[in-house]
Formats: C-alpha cells, structure tokens, sequence
C-alpha cells in the first residue's frame, strides 16, 4: 500500500507535531513573550495520535519524527514514543528537539525506540545563544552529552544560519561536532509567521558557507541515512559530514516524501502552503479505521507542487511551531 500524490510522490515520512508550547523563544520561530498556545484538551490524545499514525503506517508511511514546539514538553512522551515505536510498519521513529531537557528523558526515549535525534543548536557561544533563544547553553549541551551516552545515534546538530547573528560561528561548530562525533546540518531561515519572516532579513545562500568552508576544509560528496531534504558533504580526514537544507536557494520540493500533523491534529501538506485537513472531528466523531485511510488518502492530493516561500513570502501566517518544523 502506498500513499502517492497527484505529482507521483511517494509520502514515506511523517512529522508528528505534539505540542505547539516550548521552553525557548527563537526570535526566528516564536514570538518573545508568546503564550497564545493551544489548550492541552485541543491536543490530539496519545489514543487519537495511534490512531492516526496506525492509518499512515497502513498507507506505507514509514518514518516518522516527533517534534513540536518542544516534544519534550509534553508529559510522557517516552510513553507515547513506544506505542509509536511497536506498530507494524513503522521503521524509524525519531525526534527532533531543543535538547533543553533531554538529559532527564534521553535514556527513557532510548529504551522507547527512538533510535535517532536531531537537535536545535546555532551556536555554541553562551552569550550568542542567549541572546537567540533566551535559554542556558549549558542545559543543551548536558542534553546532547545524555543523548550520547545512553547511545542514540546519529545525532544530527541543526544550525539556522543568520548573516551577522552566528555566521561566524560555523568554524566553531565544526570543531565543535567533530570533537562529540555529530552530524552538523545547517539551513536557510524561512519565512514562516511574522518571525520567520523578520529573520529572512538575516537570510544567506549555503552556497556562500560552503564556498567559504571549502578554502578552509577539503570536502567531498557524501551520502548520510535517514528520510530529508539536506544535502551532504564529509570532511576529508574526520567522519564529520556536514549538510545542507536549502529550502530558499535551491528547493526540494520535487523529491519531498513528508507531510506534517500539528498537535491539534491539521494535516499540512507542505510547510509552506495552506493547504491542510481536520482530521481531529473525524476521530472524535468515531471514523472507522478505513474511512480514515480513505479520507488521508483524499488530503494527500491536495499536496501542492512546491512551496512559494520565495514568491509568495507573506503567505504562511503560522510560525514553525505551530506546524512541526
Ligand atoms: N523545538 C524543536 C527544535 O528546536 O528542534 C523542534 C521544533 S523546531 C520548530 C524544528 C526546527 O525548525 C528547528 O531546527 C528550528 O531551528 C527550525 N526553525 C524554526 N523556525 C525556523 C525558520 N523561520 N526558518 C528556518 N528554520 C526554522
Ligand atoms: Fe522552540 Fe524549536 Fe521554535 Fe526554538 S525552534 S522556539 S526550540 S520550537
């Protein structure tokens, strides 16, 4: 059984939203100060998620990424994450988070099935990250040290670049990755909400970082498991690879094999469009597991071709916690 959409991709990977609350404030995601969130009782239950990952995994999902706002916000989530972990069909379960309290969780998320985490870091100067994320520095790295030991593998460090915020900072986090043997992947900021959108102010092409590591570093083409969009390269002489998203200046969209669900249960079929499905008031309303098989497989064709980010930059009013980035 495959889900495959009106432009002939297959849709393997899911991004599972599980909450729209976290414990930063990246000036580039969220709002200082917000706190407009969702009510816990608007969030899909850890029943509905089954539910609803259980239809995917029938339909040939076979990925899927729990992320948010911050995961670890919600309450149990290594409870969740093994209920995930132990459907049929389902092969890689992994999380995406800010690391801020991963060092109590790690080795429950571990021993849950999470196999794989990547982790939200654009600096490794305290002061710097601060200054982006209103958080403690030291409360990251603790988390990514835990994260380590107990064995999750990769981690992948994801890094927004920003001109004149933490460009200079990318040395330091190749040195950085290579010491703690992570991956680092670095990504173009994107005008998600009006956040995302102010952050574009601070936008540069991974063309220029890469030919700026070039004079710097030998590098060479390089492949690197799992489900996305980032573009490899390795470090020759270390293990380091080194990867890029580059949703702005070279898009992905004709290879993309992911939708998103956000924590209140909408369908994104793009995380730069619109385009989305309720499927909340159908699972309350006690849909039969085929008619939601059918009804995923009726929103998959309203996945649009590509994202508009540079030709429509106002259009998306969501942040990227709102959606599951
Ligand atoms: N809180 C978790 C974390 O930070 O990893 C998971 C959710 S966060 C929304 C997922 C990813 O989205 C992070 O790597 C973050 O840097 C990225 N992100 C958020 N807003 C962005 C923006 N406007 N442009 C590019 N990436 C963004
Ligand atoms: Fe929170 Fe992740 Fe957004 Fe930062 S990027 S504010 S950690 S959801």
């Amino acid at each position: 059984m495959s889900l495959i959409d009106q432009y002939n991709r297959t849709i393997k990977y899911l991004r599972l939203s599980v909450t729209d609350r976290c414990d930063l404030r990246c000036f580039y995601c969220m709002p200082e100060g917000f706190s407009d969130y969702e009510e816990p009782e608007e969030w899909l239950s850890f029943d509905e998620i089954e539910r609803v990952i259980a239809s995917f995994t029938r339909l040939g999902v076979t990925s899927v990424r729990l992320t948010g706002g911050e995961p670890l916000v919600r309450k149990d989530l290594p409870i969740l994450a093994k209920r995930l972990a132990a459907l049929p069909g389902l092969k890689d379960l992994s999380l995406s988070t800010n690391a801020m309290q991963l060092a109590k969780h790690a080795s429950s998320l571990h021993n849950a099935g999470i196999s794989r985490i990547n982790v939200s870091l654009d600096t490794v100067d305290p002061i710097k990250f601060k200054k982006i994320t209103q958080g403690k520095l030291d409360k990251v790295i603790e988390g990514l040290l835990a994260a380590k030991a107990v064995g999750l593998h990769p981690i992948k460090i994801n890094m927004v670049i920003m001109k004149g915020v933490n460009d200079d900072d990318v040395e330091a986090m190749v040195d950085f990755c290579q010491a703690h043997e992570f991956t680092l992947r670095f990504i173009e900021t994107m005008p998600m909400g009006d956040t995302g959108r102010d952050a574009v102010d601070y936008y540069i092409d991974l063309n220029k970082i890469e030919q700026r590591l070039e004079k710097k570093y030998e590098l060479i083409p390089a492949v690197m498991a799992g489900a996305g969009p980032a573009r490899y390269v390795q470090v020759v002489g270390t293990d380091l690879k080194i990867g890029f998203i580059t949703p702005i200046s070279q898009h992905f969209c004709d290879t993309c094999n992911r939708v998103r669900l956000s924590a209140t249960g909408i369908l994104y079929m793009c995380l730069g469009d619109e385009y989305s499905y309720e499927l909340r008031p159908l699972l309350r309303n006690n849909i039969s597991d085929d008619d939601l098989d059918q009804v995923i497989r009726d929103a998959i064709n309203l996945k649009p071709l590509k994202h508009e980010f540079n030709e429509k930059p106002e259009k998306i009013v969501r942040f990227m916690s709102m959606t599951g980035g």
